[in-house]
């Protein structure tokens, strides 16, 4: 039995494999180009992929492929083969430079939103040495960039890479303010804790709700849900540990580092979470967990639902974004440091993240965005769709002693001069009791809430570099022209406290009184949903910090402002059809069905018992009839509303023609048709119920 560590990354060209496959001058071009961004020499480029071929030949791989993140959310990946014909007869395989470092794929098909004419349909795609490559089945994965002829970014890693070099440049800035002459580069990592369903694939099938869309669209509340909370933390089955251990193995051969897994609060939901690392990289590995996790339940006669609402009544998955930021020498700048001085520090870094969340309030609630999440955010069990942070009481207590120039009330009870005296420390266990706040402060890190389970953590990681970058640029902007740097320091840490301390909640997040209170009193914002907050990514604000770093440019704003509200609609357009065609073809000839049989049925025992009163089957025939009735009369205004939207005049209006219109019809039309579902004899309904599916995995 080979152990973990034997195979752990063995499907990775890794640093380990570079190391010893590469001769001592090229590893240290690639190092440098992979530690400082500096450009690839052509000579050097031609032995990185010779060596990656070799090394991938020899474990099986016959194809490569430039995998890549386009903007539907998924990963994309086209395969061409190693061979390569020799004059006789036989095949070499070959791989150059060229082919490592730039592809062409043709991504007419991919969505652009408008970047790309159709006179250029093509797309390049350029490797990213950050991220290593991997074998994946039989292909040579190679971690790339997709842009348009234009440049134009067509994907998430391209703006994702730019966010943490902007944050870099930024934090370095502030280092060496306070006197560190040696960090040469400031990454942000991500830890993201992935929840998900898993259920049978019989299950599955027989939904085609959930086979059309991910989620189920109809389905009565089981007589057991997730009241009891038995699943949370609970012993996991033996079919669920069997993938779970299979999982595993998959994702430690691509070097992905899952370390937590456990039952979740809803029935047959769980979760995993790997160790943090570096934010690209950890955006590459959370696409291909996700990926995996689908292939492994296959193998396991398991289907593993990532939509954010599989379940109506039943607790959504999330994903939290677990972000800190760090020196390239590991020093981790949001942990309250030893020293008066490196206190400072981190009091600045935090500020620079209180002033970012809120300032970019609705950047993180677009990062977020999806049909899917909209259904979760603000439902009682995940943050509400109002972003606002946790601190804890002591960080708040510090923050307000500086805010106020009284003395901190903590256990010290001194006066919190900066630079001067030394912070309490923090009991990492009081950090983190608010659970239902979507940004809270974890000890040494943020852990941003609010992600959909399906999301890809790129948006949220490039909203959140950027907007910290931002403070950051202006922090050091003001402190590097300062007189005397203490006084400026103090002063502009609490004049942020002052101006953002709106956005500081400690409270129950889930209240009803809070959205009261942090709309009405605070100002905070509150986009409810995808329609509402999409067009916000172009406010003035917005659209200057984000071109203003390089992040962005104005058309790869608008073009991403378009696709997300295009797969809006689409998504909900699709589950709006399904409805309709579920009704027609299952649910109402299912409920006639039974009707009839349960009228044949009485009629009989009529013909034999006159006198029978035949309470039961009358009431219920009538019931049942009246609720198709219903049934129908709803799914034929479902589907007027959608006739309607080809009015709209463009996108934004169509989507706010779906949140007003379609997205209520299709809840009402839910309500009699589960209902009907209440009544209806067990053997007659078209599919599996909550309670079938819920509780079905062994
Ligand atoms: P929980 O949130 O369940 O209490 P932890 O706080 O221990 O669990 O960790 C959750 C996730 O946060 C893990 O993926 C972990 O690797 C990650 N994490 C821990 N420290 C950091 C850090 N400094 N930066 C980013 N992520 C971190
Ligand atoms: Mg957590």
């Amino acid at each position: 039995m080979s152990t973990v560590s034997d195979y752990f990354g063995s499907m990775v060209f890794d640093d380990r494999v570079m190391r010893a496959s590469l001769s001592a001058d090229v590893y240290a071009s690639l190092r440098k180009t992979i530690d400082e961004g500096s450009e690839l020499d052509i000579s050097v480029a031609n032995a990185v992929a010779e060596a990656m071929k070799n090394w991938a030949v020899a474990k099986g791989a016959t194809h490569f492929t430039h995998w890549f993140q386009p903007l539907n959310g998924i990963t994309a990946e086209k395969h061409d083969s190693f061979i390569s014909p020799s004059p006789d007869g036989s095949v070499i395989m070959e791989f150059s430079g060229k082919e490592l470092i730039k592809g062409e794929p043709d991504a007419s098909s991919f969505p652009s939103g408008g970047l790309r004419a159709t006179f250029e349909a093509r797309g390049y795609t350029a490797w990213d040495p950050t991220s290593y490559a991997f074998i994946k089945g039989k292909t040579l994965c190679i971690p790339t960039a997709f842009c348009s002829y234009g440049g134009h970014a067509l994907d998430k890693k391209t703006p994702l890479l730019r966010s943490m070099e902007v944050l870099s440049r930024q934090a370095v800035r502030i280092l060496r303010l306070f006197g560190n002459n040696t960090a040469k580069r400031v990454v942000s990592s991500v830890g993201p804790e992935q929840e998900y369903f898993l259920i049978t694939q019989e299950m599955y099938d027989k939904r085609p709700d959930l086979r059309f869309t991910g989620r189920t669209l109809f389905g009565a509340k089981p007589p057991k849900g997730q009241e009891l909370d038995d699943h949370y933390f609970g012993v996991i089955k033996p079919g669920v540990t069997a993938f779970m251990e299979d999982l595993n193995d998959e994702l430690w051969k691509l070097g992905i580092l899952a370390k937590t897994e456990h039952n979740e609060v809803a029935p047959a939901q769980h979760e995993l979470a790997p160790i943090y690392t570096t934010t690209n990289l950890a955006t590459d590995q959370n696409q291909l967990t996700m990926e995996i996790m689908q292939k492994v339940a296959a193998k396991h006669g398991f289907v593993c639902l990532l939509h954010e609402k599989p379940f109506e009544g039943v607790n959504g998955s999330g994903k939290h974004n677990n972000w800190s930021i760090a020196t390239d020498s590991g020093i981790n700048l949001l942990s309250p440091g030893e020293t008066p001085y490196e206190n400072a520090q981190f009091l600045l870094f935090l500020c620079a993240v209180i002033k970012a969340v809120d300032d970019y309030q609705d950047l993180l609630r677009i990062a977020v965005a999806t049909a899917g999440n909209d259904h979760r955010l603000g439902a009682n069990e995940a943050p509400p769709a109002i972003v606002s942070m946790f601190l804890g009481d002591e960080l708040n207590a510090v923050l307000e002693s500086i805010e106020t120039d009284t003395p901190y009330q903590g256990t010290a009870k001194t006066q919190m001069k900066l630079g001067v005296d030394v912070l309490p420390k923090f009991n990492r266990d009081t950090t983190d009791r608010n659970r239902t706040s979507p940004f809270a402060f974890t000890g040494n890190k943020f852990e941003f809430r609010s992600l959909g389970s399906s999301n890809s953590i790129a948006c949220t990681n490039i909203m959140l570099n950027s907007a910290v970058a931002e403070s950051l640029r202006i922090y050091a902007d003001r402190l590097e022209k300062a007189e005397d740097f203490e006084t400026e320091l103090h002063e502009m840490i609490r004049k942020t406290i002052k101006d953002h301390k709106r956005i500081i909640f400690n409270g129950n997040g889930y209240d009803d009184a809070w959205v009261k209170e942090a709309t009405e009193v605070r100002g905070l914002l509150n986009y409810r949903t995808t329609a509402d907050c999409m067009p916000h990514l172009m406010d003035e604000k917005n659209v200057k910090m984000l071109t203003g770093l390089g992040v962005f440019t104005i058309d790869e704003l608008k073009s991403r402002r378009d696709i997300m509200l295009e797969n809006y609609c689409k998504t909900v357009v699709i589950e709006a059809n399904t409805m309709i065609n579920m009704v027609h073809k299952r649910i109402a000839p299912a409920i006639t069905r039974f009707t009839a049989d349960l009228a044949g049925e009485a009629a009989q025992k009529k013909a034999l018992f006159p006198e029978l009163e035949l309470k039961y089957e009358t009431e219920l025939v009538a019931r049942l009839s009246a609720l198709t009735d219903s049934i129908i009369e709803k799914s034929n205004e479902l589907e007027a509303a959608v006739k309607g939207l080809s009015a709209a005049e463009d996108i934004i209006a169509e989507s706010e023609l779906i949140r007003d219109t379609v997205v209520p019809k299709m809840s009402t039309l839910r309500v009699p048709c589960d209902e009907a579902e209440l009544l209806t004899a067990k053997s007659y309904w078209p599919f599996p119920t909550y309670g079938d599916i819920l509780f079905s995995v062994k």
